[in-house]
């Protein structure tokens, strides 16, 4: 599970995140949505570490992100150590960042190998299986460039899986892609839900949220203005602010 409890963050002096608490129940698909710029990306970056929060804790599986309990204090963790718990946390971001100079199969087996020192033969063999999943088997031999963006950001997915994640971040994965190819990403996702993965989706695909989402938050303002069961929030929501929101983007 992963346990967002009262998390603040500020850049310089512009107030994010204003005191977020949500709770993402094991094998939970929740997706986040809300206006540009409410915080939705930081608040997926403190999840990950990749930002620090100013106050409040983020536990994932029980462990707290960025911090060591001993002798019933707290300790910050080391880069090394917070590299490690990154590894257990998969991401995918909106624009694809495969390794332009690496085939599909290249970009997948290349942490296994490099930061758990897989075997080469055994990467190679996983990743295929991971290939195979997101429906680019015949594609392991393809640079970045000779893919459509809607297979770059499924290569994406499957390195991401590659390390074996126990929770799967997504920002906005089908949102710089063409209408036409998001359909297939979005289907690997769904795919990925019902295989049991725990996953935080940010997302404008009001679609996915109702049917592939267990809960949806919005977030405006840097709160999570209303949070419940998909279906409900999308269907009849309660704030006056997500039904101006879900006006809009319907
Ligand atoms: P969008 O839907 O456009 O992706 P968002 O909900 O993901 O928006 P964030 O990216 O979390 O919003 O940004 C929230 C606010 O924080 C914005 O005002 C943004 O300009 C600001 N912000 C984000 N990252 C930084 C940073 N590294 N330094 C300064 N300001 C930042
Ligand atoms: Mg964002």
């Amino acid at each position: 599970a992963v346990e967002i409890d009262k998390v603040y963050k500020s850049f310089g002096r512009l107030p994010v995140l204003r005191g977020v608490s949500m709770t993402v129940r094991e094998g939970e698909v929740a997706c986040l949505i809300g206006p540009s710029g409410s915080g939705k990306s930081t608040l997926l970056r403190c999840v990950n570490h990749l930002e620090k929060v100013d106050a409040g804790r983020i536990s994932v599986h029980d462990r707290l992100v960025g911090y060591h309990h001993k002798n019933d204090r707290l300790y910050e963790m080391h880069d090394r150590d917070v590299a490690k718990q990154r590894r257990t946390i998969g991401m995918v971001f909106q624009r694809f960042n495969l390794f332009p100079h690496m085939t599909a199969l290249e970009n997948i087996i290349e942490a296994p190998v490099q930061v758990l020192g897989k075997s080469k033969a055994v990467a190679v063999a996983e990743a295929r299986e991971h290939l195979e999943k997101v429906g680019l088997s015949d594609k392991a031999g393809s640079y970045p460039t000779q893919l459509s963006g809607g297979q770059q950001q499924r290569v994406a997915i499957a390195r991401a899986l590659a390390m074996q994640p126990a929770l799967m971040l997504f920002d906005e994965p089908t949102s710089a892609l063409d209408p036409e190819l998001v359909g297939d990403v979005l289907a690997v996702m769904r795919q990925l839900a019902e295989s049991g993965m725990t996953m935080i989706v940010v997302t404008h695909e009001m679609g996915f949220a109702r049917d592939v989402g267990d809960t949806v938050a919005f977030m405006d303002g840097g709160i999570i203005v209303e949070h419940g069961d998909a279906r409900q929030v999308i269907a009849e929501p309660q704030h006056a602010r997500t039904q101006a929101f879900l006006a809009k983007v319907r």
